[in-house]
């Protein structure tokens, strides 16, 4: 199963995926092994675009006493952060990338637009956008929702800790079952977590499905985009 199902995609990181075994910052390890899956579907010809988190570095909503739009503000820059240390990685195996992020600071990197970014893509270049919504208040897996959208990528991969979606939390209960597949009203209706309700009713209304799936297993990227059934695959 060597031929990709879809043509062009989105891949959410979090911040805690670059964060390898530590659960802080970034470990280049990690970010390495990250890109060299990254580079194998790049070389299949697949487009790829990528939202980064900042959770390794800053949350906004765990901020204490501060106020939540600064504090949002400054999870925006970690995901910078993060982008500047995958580009580096990917350019390192020799992807072409570039940075757009949705809060200008075009020193660093260009500011996101769309027509931009799909012209990069077609052009094989991995895109990877930074600094998620540009807006407090939102999270990465609304800026992965809300970019999939409009550089219409067929699906998003959600790449995570967990390898799928459960009824409750694995690592709590180790009777937790897993689903292979889920509409996105029940996630909404059963609360599960998958990504945050904006997010989901993004997805839900722009009809754009989502693979949850692990990382930390080698090869799972090009697994999932084979059409390999090893997450939970969440659509209409
Ligand atoms: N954030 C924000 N608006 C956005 C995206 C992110 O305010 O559109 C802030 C928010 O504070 C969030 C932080 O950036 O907690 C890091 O993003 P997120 O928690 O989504 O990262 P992940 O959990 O994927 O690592």
């Amino acid at each position: 199963m060597n031929t990709p199902k879809y043509k062009r995609i989105m891949l959410k990181l979090s911040g805690e995926s670059l964060a390898g075994e530590q659960g802080f910052g970034i470990d280049f390890d990690t970010v390495n092994r990250i890109s060299k899956e990254i580079k194998e579907i790049i070389d299949m010809g697949v487009e790829v675009g990528a939202v980064v988190g900042g959770g390794n570095i800053w949350r906004g909503r765990s901020s204490g006493d501060m106020d939540r739009t600064t504090a949002d503000y400054m999870g925006m820059l970690a995901t910078c952060i993060n982008a500047m240390a995958l580009q580096s990685s990917l350019e390192q195996l020799g992807v072409m990338t570039r940075v757009q992020t949705a809060i200008e600071m075009k020193e660093v990197a260009e500011p996101y637009i769309r027509r931009k970014a799909v012209r990069h893509l077609e052009k094989g270049r991995v895109v990877i956008f930074a600094a998620g919504t540009g807006n407090p208040y939102f999270s990465t897996d609304t800026a992965a929702a809300l970019r999939a959208a409009e550089i219409e990528a067929e699906v998003i991969l959600l790449a995570k800790k967990v390898d799928g979606v459960y009824d409750s939390d694995p690592n709590i209960n180790s009777n937790a079952v897993k689903f292979d597949k889920l509409s996105f009203t029940e996630v909404l209706e059963k609360d599960l977590k998958v990504m945050d309700s904006t997010a989901s009713s993004l997805c839900r209304d722009n009809n754009i499905p989502i693979i949850v799936f692990a990382l930390d297993e080698p090869g799972n990227i090009k697994k999932v985009l084979c059409g390999e059934n090893i997450g939970t695959t969440v659509g209409n």
